[in-house]
């Protein structure tokens, strides 16, 4: 099905360019939390640029957390969807277009290639997210796989969940864990499976991992850790309608059966604009700390960024890098009346949506030497990741404990700083 890109225009129109080959002060490429949480920012401090946002999909503003709790809440993706594209074009004084994909970028004039058209900008911003990673896997059900990254996936797993009573998760990570709590929640019976030996295996030590999983098993989750899907094909259908399900085939020699399969392998950072445009790149699009690129003029934020080096995936980190890139995309700093802003992030702790086993995980920064120090009571845990020298570098609080979230989080050595 093709959908044909829409233009929105703000009522009033201040802010808009006016003549046929406009300059855009600001183009934005990417209506996620960053595109729309940097414009926010911008607005509140220069309501004179002219801005541009561009998107792939509908435009419409929505919090992503969501789509992993929304079964429980009975949140439709036309629930989750909080304003349009005409609304947020409305607020943002911008113009918006939605189903619109940017192709190329030619940074020598400027520019970017918007379905087959050219549109030109003194900054760019490339908000463009990440993208699911995809195992390799064969079999004739392989491709049926769903993942859920955006609004129009979520309305696309709850309408195949209609009708399904066993669900399987690829992916034992964070993503996979809570989607897995939702469902369990709303009645499905759900299977995870995963190369790792225990639930967030990354960012807990093995005895919360332990609990997590236990806690989960309690609303009848089941487990396949330790081994990997290789294979997936259809069941043949037994009353003539609908799916027949899908017989997983596990590297362990195990088979699982469902009739949805979900992937929450992870995610990486979307570098492909970047790439074409020649930008530096590692795991993500390295940014310094006023979230310029290698490449004058052009800035990235959010899932797609790496920020001197770290790729933090949160909300968190977009709403401090948001209000940097404003200062410096603000018309005042263009003119030279400011200092480049720069970027801090202080310890960011994320609350895990797994309500069957409370979570607060508060991960160190990339290759700091530590261990981990574990205090369990009767109302929850708390472990500590310390340094040799025993400075608090990170923590995980469960259970009643997470109610310390604040309180450890002013411990936290900032991670950047
Ligand atoms: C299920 C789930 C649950 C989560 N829960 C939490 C949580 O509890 N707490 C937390 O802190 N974080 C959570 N996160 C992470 C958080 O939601 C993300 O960090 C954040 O939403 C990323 O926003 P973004 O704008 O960078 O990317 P996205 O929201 O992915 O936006 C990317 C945008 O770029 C557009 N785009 C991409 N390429 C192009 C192109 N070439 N042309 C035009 N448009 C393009 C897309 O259409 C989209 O509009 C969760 C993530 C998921 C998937």
């Amino acid at each position: 099905m093709t959908i044909q890109s829409t233009i929105f225009s703000p009522a009033g129109d201040s802010a808009q360019p006016s003549d046929a080959n406009p300059i855009y002060d600001v183009i934005i490429v990417g209506t996620g939390l960053a595109g729309y949480t940097l414009s926010r920012e911008l607005r509140k401090l220069d309501t004179e640029s002219s801005l541009l946002l561009i998107s792939q999909d509908d435009a419409a503003y929505y919090s992503k957390p969501m789509l992993s709790n929304g079964l429980a809440k009975d949140k439709s993706a036309a629930d989750l969807a909080a304003q349009d594209a005409q609304a947020m074009s409305d607020n943002l004084q911008a113009t918006i277009i939605n189903y619109a994909t940017v192709s190329r970028i030619d940074a020598d004039k400027s520019c970017i290639t918007v379905n087959g058209g050219e549109l030109q900008y003194k900054k760019l911003v490339l908000a463009t997210g990440a993208l699911q990673i995809k195992l390799p896997i064969k079999g004739n059900g392989a491709d049926d796989t769903i993942s859920v990254n955006d609004l129009a996936e979520y309305a696309e797993f709850r309408k195949r969940l209609e009708g399904i009573d066993r669900v399987a998760v690829m992916g034992p990570g964070l993503i996979g864990c809570e989607f897995a709590n939702d469902l369990a929640s709303i009645g499905k019976t759900t299977v995870i499976i995963g190369p790792d030996q225990y639930p967030l295996e990354r960012l807990l030590p093995p005895e919360v991992g332990a609990e997590l999983k236990q806690g989960l098993s309690g609303l009848g989750v089941e487990w396949h850790l330790g081994t990997f899907v290789t294979h997936i094909d259809r069941l043949p259908e037994s009353g003539g309608e609908g799916t027949g399900g899908y017989s997983l085939a596990l590297d362990n020699g195990e088979t699982v059966e469902a009739g949805l399969v979900l992937s929450a392998a992870g995610l990486k950072p979307d570098c492909s604009l970047a790439e074409q445009a020649g930008l530096a790149i590692g795991t993500g699009i390295q940014v310094d700390r006023t979230l310029l690129s290698s490449v004058p003029n052009i800035y990235a934020i959010g899932d797609c960024a790496e920020v001197c080096g770290l790729v933090l995936p949160y909300v968190m980190p977009i709403m401090h890098a948001a209000k940097t890139l404003a200062a410096n995309l603000a018309k005042a700093s263009e003119n030279g009346e400011q200092a480049a802003a720069m970027v801090s992030y202080p310890g960011m702790p994320v609350v895990v949506k797994t309500p069957a086993y409370p979570l607060v995980v508060a991960s160190p920064a990339p290759d700091l030497d530590g261990s981990w120090s574990v205090e369990q009571s009767a109302g929850g845990v708390v472990a500590s990741f310390l340094s040799p020298e025993g400075e608090l570098l990170g923590f995980v609080l469960a259970g009643d404990r997470v109610a310390e979230k604040t309180k450890m989080g002013r411990k936290l050595p900032a991670l950047l700083n």
